[in-house]
């Protein structure tokens, strides 16, 4: 404790009767000395309050001799009290000023970086994995900042992934709703004409003559090939689709596989007239034989269906640029503006007015597009006038 040199107010000495011997200083005599050891506090005629202490003074045989007094004015402790109390307040509190300014500045530098760091993982908790908390210090917090952009960028990584994978797994899972809706609709009626025309055979009571087993037969035999035939067209849109069938290249000659094609059909009982018209500048062609064999048998195929009696179905190869084109054109009822791209997509099959009763698949133009695409060529159908239809296809030389 810090304590001001107190002031002294009084020295005085008595003989052992405590009469006055000598005095220095302000004493009066009227004071007289404490009647007991203890210190006492005092007025003197001025109205100072004084601390006064006495003490008996012994001689060599241990009597008392005489007496001490001295007196300090409470003044000068009061004041030597309150300098001390100053002190301390002042000193403690810039003792604690000091604490707190230094603990703002070091707590500062711990908990700035660890309030981003927080922030970061909340943002990353919400999903936003774009969030990088900037990095400046190499001590322990820097060491966390960094593990937690790695861990954000690890997480992007395997969410990529994962929505990759998903969107695979939705694209499945459309497929399959796709083709069970498709394949409930589209199967459902031979199903219906087989089951039906079995029944009517198997009934021993009807007495059916053996023309009429036999048409029966026939629609049996024609529902199952065209069940089958949507089994196995389906099939191959997804594997082409997947990419599962990938085109085998090798160069062929385009009008020998046209006239494969054509060979599969018999125009003279369909009374159309086909013709196929190659230019001699079209030798080769690079692409999947068997896949450019299936693509002119749906365009004649459809050609077909829709061609009127005694009109003409032609197929045209020839050279354009790079390409080597491909063109099916009949006079039938042709195809209008509005469904010109649309006749393209899987199950597109319009039920269109004067249409042929053979209706397909909706699946035959979806094949031929997808086949050409693998090929790197483009199809597109126009108008054949006067009359009909006429679908072009390219098929590019490989670089
Ligand atoms: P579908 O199995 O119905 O024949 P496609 O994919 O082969 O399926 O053809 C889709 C639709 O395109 C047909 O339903 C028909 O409306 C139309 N179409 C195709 N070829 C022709 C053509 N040569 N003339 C007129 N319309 C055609």
């Amino acid at each position: 404790m810090i304590m001001a040199e107190p002031d002294v107010d009084y020295v005085a000495f008595f003989d052992k009767n405590k009469e006055i011997i000598t005095q220095a200083g302000n004493f009066q005599n009227n004071l007289g000395l404490p009647a007991s050891d203890d210190p006492k506090i005092v007025l003197t005629d001025r109205h100072r309050r004084i601390y006064n202490v006495s003490r008996p003074i012994y001689d060599d045989t241990r009597k008392v001799a005489g007496y001490i007094a001295a007196g300090f004015p409470t003044m000068s402790y009061h004041k030597a009290l309150e300098d001390d109390k100053r002190n301390i307040v002042v000193t403690w509190g810039l003792a604690l000023l000091t604490v707190l300014i230094a603990s703002y500045f070091i707590l500062g530098r711990i908990i700035r970086p660890l309030e981003k760091v927080k922030t970061a993982m909340m943002k990353i908790g919400d999903g936003d994995l774009t969030e990088i908390i900037p990095v400046s210090s190499r001590d322990e917090i820097g060491v966390i900042a960094r593990e937690c952009n790695a861990m954000a960028m690890k997480l992007a990584q395997t969410y990529h992934n994962l929505s990759d994978v998903n969107q695979k797994l939705t694209e499945i899972n459309e497929r399959k709703s796709e083709f069970l809706s498709t394949a409930a609709h589209d199967l459902r009626t031979p199903l219906t004409l087989i089951g039906g025309f079995a029944e009517t055979l198997s009934n021993k009571n009807l007495n059916l003559s053996g023309a009429q087993k036999d048409k029966y037969l026939d629609i049996i035999a024609s529902e199952t090939k065209k069940m089958a035939k949507f089994i196995s067209d389906y099939l191959d849109i997804t594997k082409i689709e997947n990419g599962m069938h990938l085109p085998v290249m090798a160069k062929i000659n385009p009008e020998a596989v046209a006239r494969e094609a054509a060979a599969e059909f018999d125009f003279e009982s369909a009374k159309v007239i086909f013709a196929i018209r190659s230019e001699p500048a079209v030798a080769k062609v690079t692409a999947d034989g068997e896949m450019l064999e299936r693509v002119l048998r749906n365009l004649i195929d459809n050609a077909l269906k829709y061609a009127p009696q005694n009109t003409a179905v032609t197929l045209e190869i020839t050279r354009r640029g790079r390409d080597t084109v491909f063109s099916v054109s009949d006079s039938g009822m042709g195809i209008p503006d509005d469904l010109k791209e649309k006749i393209f997509e899987k199950f597109f099959s319009a039920n269109r007015v004067n249409a042929p009763k053979k209706q397909g698949t909706g699946l035959g133009l979806a094949i031929v597009r997808s086949i050409v695409q693998l090929h790197g060529g483009t199809i597109h159908v126009e108008d054949n006038p006067p009359r009909g239809s006429r679908f072009v296809f390219t098929i590019p030389d490989i670089k």
